[in-house]
């Protein structure tokens, strides 16, 4: 069923201005999406009828978040399609999760001359942390190179795996480049090994159908601003018995079962992992978005963001000048480019003119950037309430852009 984009664009207020005297077309979704109103009146409503700490409270308005705050929860496990909601445990964001697992699961099980595989395509949230623990603990990073489409080079990562490899940690959707990885491959082959699989599905979440355990992932970590959610919020998902033999992230409330100085004992998951007072009120709110999407249907997202990315792909390819960056087979709606002859930031700032925010520079994957030879990227990236008539407006301004040098 086709989506009615411009009855859901009066859902997102915050699209409806202008920039610089222009409307605003706003393309830098793969840095974080817009919010629907209502989570925004989730968030404005629970400091106003609801705010409380969560768990421990002997009251209704401690009950009444708690229970919303577990039903975001429950809402995420469905999401993601895990077996049980103790397996969703509530983080920052990507970032701090995949953190959470090079803190616990890396420190614990993660050894000298152990192995750590990634790709060229890595975020840099998902390169430093496996740096940081190589050089605490002595264990080896490897790197799946890439061809020039963007594309993992799948039979350079057969080459890497062996009983060595104790972690694959992946990105499912380039945010540079939109490449989607073969990731349920990966995830076999590793596992043959006897490796665990970490996904990053920072970008992957707002556009395809993740389900992990169809994918059979043992982690996955993703944000929630991606996701038409609050800033500042995460998930880290990990399989139980896993979940459960790593040691907990952070110490402090919520996460211990008793504290004496003789000695603590931890929380059941997943609140061994979520130390200290949460979240609470943007927690509430992400519900609100992972209905919005789930009411969707993320076949209809995915089909419209492709029509999307197709068009936006043709228009510009007719751009004399126009180099785009990154043409895997398989992608979700982001599109990189350049202009010959025109730094990234320039183009991006002339854009921001006329009234279209894209991203410019090298998004945080510096290292994929000097694999390509490039020092950055402009990156229009499409969400489910983006139209084609915006698209046309960006392929004009890149057209009378491109003229000045090309
Ligand atoms: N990984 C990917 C692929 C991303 O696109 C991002 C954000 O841009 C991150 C990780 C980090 O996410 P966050 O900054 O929300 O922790």
């Amino acid at each position: 069923m086709s989506l009615n984009i411009e009855k859901l664009r009066g859902l997102f207020p915050i699209l409806h201005q202008e920039v610089h005297g222009k409307p605003l077309v706003y393309f830098d979704n793969a840095a974080t999406t817009q919010k629907p109103q209502a989570v925004i009146d989730a968030l404005t409503g629970y400091y106003q009828h609801d705010n409380a700490n969560i768990h421990r409270g002997a009251h209704a308005l401690a009950d009444r978040s708690t229970q919303y705050f577990e039903s975001t929860r429950e809402a995420v496990r469905d999401f993601i399609h895990a077996k049980e909601a103790a397996e969703i445990i509530l983080t920052k964001g990507t970032t701090e999760s995949i953190n959470l697992v090079a803190a616990t699961f890396g420190r614990k099980f993660i050894g000298e001359g152990d192995e750590i595989i990634i790709s060229t395509l890595e975020h840099h949230s998902n390169i430093v942390p496996w740096q940081m623990l190589c050089q605490e603990n002595g264990a080896i990073l490897k790197v799946i190179p890439i061809n020039d489409a963007g594309e993992i080079e799948y039979d350079e990562f057969l080459k890497l795996l062996s009983k060595r490899t104790k972690l694959v940690s992946i990105v499912h959707a380039s945010n540079a480049l939109g490449t989607i990885n073969p990731v349920k491959e990966i995830i076999a082959k590793a596992h043959e090994v006897g490796a665990r699989v970490l996904l990053d599905g920072a970008q992957s979440t707002s556009h395809l159908t993740v389900d992990v355990q169809a994918l059979d992932c043992d982690f996955l970590a993703f944000s929630a601003h991606k996701l038409y959610g609050p800033t500042g919020l995460g998930v880290l998902y990990g399989k139980r018995e896993i979940l459960e033999s790593m040691p907990p992230y952070q110490g402090g409330g919520e996460m211990i079962k008793e504290v004496s100085f003789d000695g603590t004992t931890y929380n059941e998951i997943p609140f061994k992992f979520e130390a200290g007072t949460p979240n609470i009120g943007d927690v509430i709110a992400f519900k609100k978005a992972l209905d919005f999407i789930q009411d969707l249907g993320k076949d209809a997202i995915k089909a419209h963001e492709d029509e999307l990315l197709q068009y936006a792909a043709e228009q510009l390819s007719e751009i004399k000048g126009f180099i785009p960056v990154g043409v895997a087979k398989d992608k979700v709606s982001v599109l990189s480019f350049c202009i010959n002859g025109m730094h990234p930031f320039d183009v991006g700032v002339m854009l921001d003119a006329r009234g279209i925010a894209v991203r410019t520079g090298h998004h945080c994957t510096q290292p994929l950037m000097k694999r390509l030879g490039l020092e950055g990227t402009v990156r229009a990236s499409f969400a489910v309430y983006n139209t084609k008539s915006e698209i046309d407006v960006l392929a004009d301004a890149v057209q009378k852009i491109a003229r000045i040098k090309n």
